[in-house]
């Protein structure tokens, strides 16, 4: 894999590994292009009696982004750094959220969605919250988060599209039309999305998204990005070649790229 463009740093506070670290991994592996992207300081929550450690404080991130534009020049000559954010999508904090990405000169802004209302879907200290709620309901609610993210106009790619996934919570029911209409909702507002190499580690066991809702994607002509979602700088890139048989199997032969905040692509 010659990119990757979904990583972390010890800046969120549970990553490992500073940014040039991160950087350095991406060389060692031959890739051509490397994105930094971390983690949105929390917004809609208080920090303070929030669960501890999910972002960096809203303080760091001038330092955040001065650090990354500052590697991006002292290793221009060996790799494109691409200056990112993993930007939340929160339902009715779009213009909080629009006035953070208008303050930075990003090549990118993941828009991913972990939060249904205080609820952060995505973090194991959180999963007793899927108890006595109904599966589908909390599916039909986040895929409609997915939707809005799309149509939000903030955003470039969709990142880890079904996340929801991730403790291993799947519905009786099918899910089919839920992806269907976050695809048509990524595909209308010309986003991208990512296949995402981090959820082969979680009970979902399999990459984000499923091979039936890449495939889908590969129909609707929607660009496929590549992101490891890296805590650890080893972690770069992980699990590259499997992805890169997924994603030829999908009948997807080029890779997106993010550059000004403008799309590319580069052969797989
Ligand atoms: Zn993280
Ligand atoms: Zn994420």
């Amino acid at each position: 894999m010659k990119i990757d463009y979904h990583t972390h740093h010890v800046r969120c506070g549970h990553a490992v590994g500073t940014l040039e670290q991160y950087i350095e991994s991406a060389i060692a592996q031959g890739m051509v292009q490397i994105g930094l992207s971390d983690h949105m300081p929390l917004l809609h929550v208080d920090p303070a009696s929030y669960y501890p450690e999910m972002a960096m404080p809203m303080d760091e991130l001038p330092r955040y982004v001065e650090e990354c534009l500052k590697l991006k020049e002292k290793y221009r000559d060996r790799i494109s750094v691409r200056v990112g954010l993993e930007g939340d999508y929160i339902e009715g904090h779009e213009d909080e959220i629009a006035k953070i990405i208008e303050a930075y000169p990003w090549d990118y802004v993941i828009g991913s969605v972990h939060f249904l209302g205080t609820w952060d879907v995505t973090d194991f200290r959180q999963v007793h919250n899927w108890e006595g709620r109904n599966i589908f309901q909390v599916y039909e609610q986040y895929y409609g988060a997915v939707r809005k993210a799309a149509a939000a106009g903030l955003y470039d790619y969709i990142g880890h599209i079904d996340a929801i996934k991730r403790f291993g919570y799947r519905p009786e029911e099918d899910t089919a039309e839920l992806e269907e209409s976050a695809l048509q909702a990524v595909a209308k507002h010309g986003l991208a999305i990512e296949l995402n190499a981090a959820g082969i580690h979680t009970a979902a066991k399999e990459m984000y998204p499923s091979p039936r809702i890449l495939k889908r994607a590969r129909e609707l002509g929607i660009p496929v990005t590549y992101g490891s979602d890296a805590h650890h700088p080893d972690r770069v890139g992980q699990k590259a070649e499997e992805a890169e048989r997924i994603l030829r199997s999908s009948g997807i032969n080029e890779i997106a790229t993010f550059e000004g905040r403008l799309r590319g692509r580069i052969p797989l």
